[in-house]
């Protein structure tokens, strides 16, 4: 979830639900010329070769926030069928070719001052583990690595759950383990918000990176072999949170900071540090953090919510003046070749063993052209064979890595 549009949701309930969203169809479009890359590059068109590839790939997402839209649109959103106003449908997800997809329990940053955070995101696992449910053929709850295999196998897809947010644990150990026995398979150190115990990417830093707490947390998940997720932190963080685990870490939806300087993006003195870790980091897709000029203006955005929220109390008022902000400060969409320029980049800078895909698609209000959804992803594999990338580095980059990285945690676990 990078949306902070959204950040209201929850603590509205029902009362968002009327609320349209913006999506990339209703933003602005860029002013012609407006940080655009110099010159257009060519539209990515998918061969035979590619297909092939892509069809043989156990294709893993780290980030998909279509459980915060089940929430605001309950029961009645029937993903066997197309769903136009979001990126993610079933008809879409097979398209794509998706085996496996880390859902995110998503609750706003916020809770962690109006209360509520650790319910809310039970809620959010219920709503994962619903959906599952609910569309049996197409959904396997996965914990572990060989769980995602074998859902891969039977024809299904792997489906995770990833916690959104050191926020959800509401500083208890406890309450993290309880998320661990649930099935959560990542926790994000911190979202929007700087904690008590960890400093965020996109707030002021108030402890130079993780506390003694924050250390003891990044071991306890190593113990339960959950990776540590460094999306979303601070510089000091990362470094902490890789200092302190003993298992490969993750950053389950993060582009590469040289490339696009977003605060939330990974510089590349951490990106050699995840190549030591072991760790994966996972490219997202939105045009704010992936587009350089976009980067500049989005890196605002945390900041800007947060005074819209205390400027504008009622819930309605405040997506209104996001959805403004957002209309006067337009950004460029870019295309699938911004995204694949922060996948090469990670590739040489932390080596091709450590760069994955977590696209954020239903967690963000603008995509690149030819990445609109989750049909796109063969679109990637075309672009990584037409930059001469082999079919075994695809493979690893389009799902490989973070299963192994998985795979890992849970042998630091067995050992601890
Ligand atoms: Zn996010």
């Amino acid at each position: 979830m990078d949306s902070i549009s959204r950040r209201g949701f929850v603590a509205t309930g029902l009362a968002l639900l009327g609320a349209r969203r913006l999506t990339a169809q209703d933003a602005p479009a860029a002013e012609p010329g407006a940080g655009e890359a110099p010159a257009a590059r060519p539209a990515v068109v998918l061969g035979d070769a590619a297909r092939k590839l892509h069809a043989a790939a156990l294709v893993i997402d780290g980030h998909n926030d279509l459980p915060g839209e089940i929430r605001k649109k309950g029961s009645a959103l029937d993903l066997s069928q197309a769903q136009p106003e979001l990126d993610t449908d079933i008809p879409r997800l097979r398209a794509g070719g998706l085996g496996g997809q880390f859902w995110s329990a998503y609750v706003p940053a916020e809770t962690m001052r109006t209360g509520g955070a650790a319910r809310q995101t039970l809620e959010q696992i219920d709503i994962i583990y619903r959906m599952v449910e609910r569309y049996p053929d197409t959904f396997q709850l996965a914990r572990t690595a060989d769980d995602i295999e074998r859902s891969r196998a039977e024809g299904k897809i792997a489906s995770l759950i990833g916690l959104e947010g050191g926020h959800s644990i509401e500083d208890s150990l406890g309450v993290l383990r309880d998320f661990a026995r649930l099935g959560a398979r990542y926790m994000t150190l911190t979202h929007s918000d700087t904690l008590a115990w960890a400093d965020a990417a996109t707030d002021a830093a108030k402890h130079g990176g993780l506390t003694s707490f924050g250390v003891e947390v990044v071991q306890e998940m190593n113990r339960l072999g959950m990776l540590v997720d460094i999306s979303h932190v601070s510089v000091e963080t990362m470094h902490d949170a890789l200092r302190a685990s003993r298992a490969p870490v993750i950053a389950s939806h993060s582009s590469a900071y040289s490339i696009a300087a977003h605060p939330r993006n990974v510089p590349d003195e951490i990106l050699r540090e995840v190549a030591r870790n072991g760790g994966v980091v996972m490219v997202n897709f939105f045009s704010g953090f992936v587009v350089p000029a976009g980067a500049v203006v989005m890196a605002r955005m945390f900041d800007v919510g947060r005074e819209l929220k205390a400027k504008h109390p009622n819930p309605a008022d405040f997506e209104q003046a996001m959805k403004q902000w957002h209309q006067e400060h337009p950004i460029p969409a870019g295309t699938i070749h911004d995204v694949v320029d922060h996948i090469d980049h990670i590739a040489k800078v932390a080596g091709v063993d450590h760069v994955g895909l977590g696209s954020d698609y239903d967690g963000v209000t603008k995509l690149p052209a030819q990445l609109e959804d989750v049909s796109c992803y063969p679109l990637i594999t075309q672009e990584l064979l037409n930059r001469g990338y082999s079919a075994e580095a695809i493979h690893k980059i389009l799902g490989q890595n973070v299963l192994r990285a998985l795979r890992q945690a849970e042998e630091v676990a067995r050992g601890s």
